[in-house]
């Protein structure tokens, strides 16, 4: 069953905003690659691909539901960032935005009586109640031990190991 107007322009500003997430995460990686923490950039440089696989779940779904994708303009990510932890906050609000936005999509499935989407969208549910998490871990280990260079490196470390690249970023969902 084809999907409907206003879904397909939520999924399309859902796609946006994963683009989004996916450029930002680059942005910030992109600082921490000027900075000794290797592990801080690579999880930054996952989370980045990750958000890439996020905007290409909506962009297959959307095209199995006979739905048009209409990619938008991004905007340039704003970073200013002086310590890993500024890195991390600016990461946990867009997961807030994300998390806010995946919500508001799925009570218009919800007034649309759209059950498939409604189904689509629990992985997403889900995976925000994790993304959340780890950001939000990561802060508060970061606040504890401020600026303890020692104790940085093995939060460093520690978030190095803690992520995996994705198999692929290609491949359809
Ligand atoms: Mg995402």
């Amino acid at each position: 069953m084809k999907i409907s107007t206003k879904l397909e322009q939520a999924i399309n500003d859902q796609i946006r905003l994963e683009l989004e997430s996916e450029m930002a995460y680059l942005a910030i990686c992109a600082w921490f690659e000027t900075t000794p923490f290797k592990g801080f950039t690579k999880w930054m440089r996952i989370q980045s691909a990750e958000e890439h696989i996020h905007a290409m779940k909506f962009f297959d779904y959307l095209n199995t539901r006979f739905g048009v994708v209409k990619l938008q303009a991004l905007p340039k990510p704003s970073v200013d960032l002086k310590k890993p932890l500024d890195g991390f906050k600016v990461s946990l609000a867009h997961e807030q935005k994300v998390t806010a936005s995946i919500n508001s999509l799925y009570s218009l499935a919800r007034e649309e009586k759209d059950y498939q989407t409604q189904d689509f969208l629990g992985w997403f549910l889900e995976e925000q109640i994790e993304e959340e998490k780890s950001v939000q871990d990561m802060i508060d280990r970061l606040e504890l031990v401020g600026d303890n260079a020692h104790a940085l490196l093995l939060i460093d470390q520690e978030a190095g190991n803690a992520k995996t690249m994705p198999a692929s970023t290609v491949e359809a969902a």
